[in-house]
């Protein structure tokens, strides 16, 4: 037996997804031996979509060096100038921080449910696999009785 472990996700599923991330990674220029050079810096970078331009915002440090330091996100339509295109401008690194720690809390609260809604797909999937196997058997106990039937007509 190849696989005595019943995975979570199928072996097709999961080399589909492995190719996508390196599809996505090559088109964004990750390609393995020049990693260090384009991976992205911060968690947060290429993540953050703005909601008015569409763009990614980027980092930015305000009074750096100051004691007011601050450390915000840009949206990069708004940084290049074009200030009347986007009017979103900037966003404190901790507010993004604080709603992310709400978001994920929020997700984990509801797991039972977000997980349970998974768990009864997976047992439909695994219900129709069954039904498929029960198929090929009978299917097989068709052919075997006809052989069976033409056998007795042939003697
Ligand atoms: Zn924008």
């Amino acid at each position: 037996m190849k696989d005595s472990h019943p995975a979570i996700i199928s072996r097709e599923d999961f080399e589909k997804a492995q190719e996508l991330m390196a599809e996505r990674a090559k088109s964004k220029g990750n390609i393995e031996g020049n990693r260090d050079k384009y991976t992205n810096r911060y968690a947060l970078t290429g993540t953050i979509v703005c909601g008015n331009c569409g763009n990614t915002f980027k980092r930015h440090i305000d009074n750096c060096g100051t004691v007011s330091e601050s450390v915000c996100w840009i949206c990069s339509t708004y940084i290049i100038g074009r200030k009347k295109s986007c009017g979103m401008g900037r966003v404190k690194e901790e507010t993004i921080k604080g709603l992310f720690v709400k978001i994920f809390n929020q997700l984990y609260n509801d797991r039972a449910k977000l997980l349970g809604d998974y768990k009864a797909k997976l047992e439909r999937e695994k219900l129709t696999e069954l039904d498929n196997e029960r198929i090929g058997k009978l299917d097989e106990e068709i052919e075997r009785l006809i052989k069976q039937e033409r056998a007795l007509f042939d003697q």
